[in-house]
């Protein structure tokens, strides 16, 4: 009897420990990505569960109308909130050092809140001329219908940014390191440049992931991610979201999202919390793997240039040490062959997949100038860097020596003219 009451008193001991949500705010940023945001429930489960349910039960009428008044915490509607999606919410505001996340059904999703909520008739936007595609298309085909304009910049450089600033720009809009030019803007400068023109900061950081670049410290306003990519990092989830800085801007954003019915799903949520616990370890592998491919892609006479922040001749490597934790996975390149020789390339490599996507335990490779960014016309590409001969790697975390011989293979698929051929002779003899 009194061992039996002495192990009752333990396990609710034990419950009430495990309830207290740790304060993880000052832990490292692999710690956070494993506690973060998730204190076990009434249950104790270690993995935060799916709560999939559309709906919750209140516990009495006056219960039900002081949720709906917001006069306490709780859920009542999925849309609204949800359990299983609120600790990821919990786990990435922390991560980019926000004061709440909103989790939403795609990227595209956390891009479309963020312009419906912030923008308004005869506002106008500046940001990155190679900018995502479908974040540079909603605004030029859709919200212009709205009156809202915008300006697509080169936004490395801080005059062009200086320059396309209006009286009526209300947002600036940024990524870096852009896609697919790799170019890394001064997240900190930017800022700045965009306060002093009363517009708030926005930065997508789905290229670099809340483990190698936090652009709220910095100076931004709003960060967003499409956590297709990195963050989950698995390919089997679409999914969105956005953290903000402040209180007023993290409510503005979450009633914009909860109206538009883009909200994330739990099932959804409970896969990207499963994927966001590897990040730092995944991150880490696919960029040292990235940096030997890199080196490796500049030695080799198929190759005109190569695009990696962590070279030393990348304009923004110094920036982008003071800026971001490590140099990511991504690496863009173009062929001395153009795109004829690219896309004989992407026909032959067995390793890399040929899709679009970045971000994952997986190697992709893609053509942007007829995939990614195809919806851009042929100028609007040129003038953000990408040309039509330019080929993008997603560094997985396979073994880098099995990229580098499937690189190697595809390479020598490439129809080659007698000259280059020549020359590959010569410098591996020398290389001997
Ligand atoms: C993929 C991507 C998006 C869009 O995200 P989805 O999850 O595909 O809707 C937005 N921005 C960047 C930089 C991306 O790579």
């Amino acid at each position: 009897m009194i061992v039996l009451f002495g192990l009752r008193l333990c396990r609710v001991a034990h419950l009430e420990r495990q309830n207290v949500p740790m304060n993880t705010k000052l832990l490292g940023i692999n710690t956070k990505l494993i506690h973060a945001g998730q204190t076990p429930d009434w249950t104790g489960a270690v993995t935060v569960p799916i709560y999939q349910t559309s709906t919750f039960a209140f516990h009495s009428a006056k219960h039900g109308a002081s949720l709906f008044a917001g006069e306490q915490d709780g859920y009542i509607y999925t849309r609204i909130g949800n359990p299983t999606v609120h600790a990821l919410e919990e786990n990435v505001a922390e991560l980019e050092g926000g004061c709440g996340g909103i989790a939403t059904s795609s990227g595209m999703g956390a891009v479309c809140t963020v312009y419906l909520g912030l923008l308004e008739s005869g506002a106008h936007v500046v940001s990155t001329a190679s900018v995502y595609g479908p974040s540079r298309g909603l605004l030029e085909n859709d919200f212009s219908r709205f009156g809202v304009e915008s300006s697509y910049v080169d936004t490395s450089d801080l005059d062009q940014v200086r320059q396309a600033m209006r009286s009526n720009t209300k947002l600036v809009y940024i990524e870096t390191p852009s896609n697919p030019s790799m170019k890394v803007s001064d997240i900190a400068q930017i800022a700045d440049i965009a306060h002093a023109g009363g517009a708030l900061l926005v930065v997508d950081n789905t290229f670099a992931s809340p483990y190698l670049q936090n652009p709220i410290a910095l100076g931004a306003d709003v960060v967003l991610h499409s956590v297709t990519k990195f963050i989950n990092g698995h390919a089997d989830v679409v999914g969105g979201i956005i953290v903000a800085k402040e209180k007023s801007l993290y409510k503005r954003l979450r009633k914009t999202m909860i109206m538009s019915g883009c909200n994330m799903d739990p099932h959804q949520a409970f896969l990207v919390l499963r994927g966001l616990k590897t990040l730092g370890i995944r991150v880490e592998r696919a960029q040292q793997n990235a940096m030997k491919i890199a080196h490796w892609l500049e030695e080799q006479p198929e190759i005109e240039t190569v695009l990696y922040v962590g070279l030393e001749t990348h304009p923004e490597h110094e920036l982008a040490k003071r800026q971001m934790k490590g140099f990511g996975t991504m690496i863009s390149f173009e062929l001395r062959g153009g795109l004829e020789a690219g896309c004989a390339m992407m026909d032959a490599v067995r390793l890399a997949t040929l899709a679009v996507s970045l971000g994952g335990v997986e190697t992709l490779i893609e053509h942007p100038a007829s995939m990614t960014h195809a919806g851009l016309a042929r100028e609007d590409r040129q003038a953000a860097g990408i040309t039509d001969g330019l080929v993008r790697y997603s560094v997985g975390i396979e073994d880098v020596e099995d990229l580098i011989a499937d690189l190697r293979t595809a390479l020598n698929a490439i129809p080659q003219t007698a000259d280059a051929r020549r020359s590959r002779i010569m410098s591996e003899a020398g290389a001997r």
